[in-house]
């Protein structure tokens, strides 16, 4: 298990040495700015908060005049409606959620911008994916976080012991946040972070045995949030056959870099997030051996991060693409429980969360999410995915998580 701890330095570097500011000076880049990953308030109000959502997908479900359909799909703890919006008429099924951390906030953004341009461009690209795929977005999966902007949900360890009365005499599960965390008090208001709720077998029921486990075993389904994303997947299974491609929106640290560079990471990718269950390490989930498909979840990230190398032609920042850590194992998440059962999963990792970044560069942030997803859709679409080298995914960079910043909090875990 991956995970950087937060060091007892607090400060922040910068990290290119110092150049002399005399116009006969050699050129060389300009020193960046500091960064830190130090928790601090920050003004949001320009993300698209819970309740103009709604009013946003509510217009687009009006101008597209059809192509896109809206339902409430579940609720969460605090009884706020979990919104799916699904559009085009394709045999493949592509799944896309955002914001199961309340304070990442692109995804939300971006995901109402594709599904606005799935529902009202004539192009032939925007057609030829309503044509090929039906996507089924789901903006904000955990609004009670959303609108604490905050990671974890809004619910009691008892409020889930009285769901499950089987657990009476359990210990709450490791991801129960009754503490500071990045920032946020949770001792008056405690959460779960939900995405470790997930489990492999999407029928699987709480056991006292699987109490307080871990961050490399199975979540539980605890949450109203999970299971209902669970309950959408099984359902777009059933409908399908198969649930193709499944994304997730996230956010991490705000000062990693492209190594060998001063170059911020503008987002990370990764298709990797559970042992292989066709080797022994995986054996624990050995069950799922036939369905696993790791080289097409290979091939979807490469797909997205040709789309974003494309782009950067307009922006360099749109090129400053890594991978994502591959050594984790992590079948509480929804990426991970997903892609055992059959679906190719891309992660998206989009710098800074808003306890570090706010809503600076939210602009070309969520245009970096969008970017990456359209290139996802239109390569499933085109049949262009299945033809990408699966190898190409490992000469993505990877991470540089040291270099530039000394201390603060780091709980960057997807
Ligand atoms: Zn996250």
């Amino acid at each position: 298990m991956h995970r950087l701890r937060a060091l007892a330095l607090v400060g922040v570097v910068v990290g290119a040495a110092f150049v002399p500011s005399t116009a006969s000076a050699p050129r060389t880049a300009a020193a960046p700015p500091p960064c830190s990953e130090e928790p601090r308030e920050n003004p949001i109000s320009e993300f698209t908060s819970y309740d103009e959502m709604l009013v946003e997908l509510d217009r687009i479900e009006r101008v597209s005049e059809g192509r896109v359909t809206l339902e409430e799909s579940g609720t969460s703890n605090q009884g706020r409606g979990m919104m799916l919006a699904r559009v085009g008429s394709g045999p493949k099924v592509v799944f896309i959620t955002a914001e199961i951390h309340g304070n990442e906030k692109t995804g939300p953004d971006a995901l109402l911008d594709v599904v606005d341009y799935l529902g009202t461009s004539d192009s032939t690209a925007a057609q030829r994916i309503r044509d090929q795929l039906t996507v089924v977005a789901m903006p904000k999966i955990n609004p009670d976080a959303a609108s604490l902007d905050r990671r974890g949900n809004d619910m009691t360890w008892e409020e889930a012991q009285a769901r499950f009365p089987q657990l009476a005499a359990s210990p709450p599960p490791w991801n129960y946040i009754t503490d500071q965390r990045q920032g946020d008090d949770y001792s008056q208001r405690p959460g779960f972070d939900v995405n470790r709720d997930y489990h492999p077998d999407l029928n699987y029921q709480p056991q006292p045995q699987d109490f307080p486990g871990s961050s490399d075993s199975p979540g539980w389904f605890l949450s109203p949030e999970t299971q209902t994303v669970r309950d959408v997947y099984k359902r777009l299974r059933a409908e399908f056959g198969a649930v193709d491609t499944y994304v997730d929106l996230h956010h991490q640290g705000a000062c990693y870099t492209v190594p060998g560079t001063d170059d911020f990471v503008t987002m990370s990718l990764s298709g990797k997030f559970v042992a292989d269950p066709r080797t022994p390490e995986g054996s624990e989930f050995a069950e799922f051996a036939d369905t696993f498909r790791p080289e097409y979840s290979r091939q979807l990230n490469v797909a997205a991060y040709n789309a974003l190398q494309d782009a950067a032609e307009r922006n360099p920042d749109y090129g400053h693409i890594t991978l994502y850590p591959q050594d984790i194992n992590l079948p509480g998440t929804g990426l991970g429980a997903f892609q055992l059962n059959g679906s190719g999963a891309v992660l998206f990792e989009v710098r800074g969360q808003t306890q570090t970044l706010g809503e600076q560069h939210r602009e070309t942030l969520t245009r970096t999410v969008h970017i990456g997803l359209d290139g996802i859709l239109s390569s499933i679409a085109s049949g262009e995915v299945t033809r990408l080298d699966p190898a190409a995914y490992d000469q993505i960079p990877p991470t540089d998580r040291g270099q530039r910043t000394l201390g603060g909090q780091t709980d960057i875990e997807g």
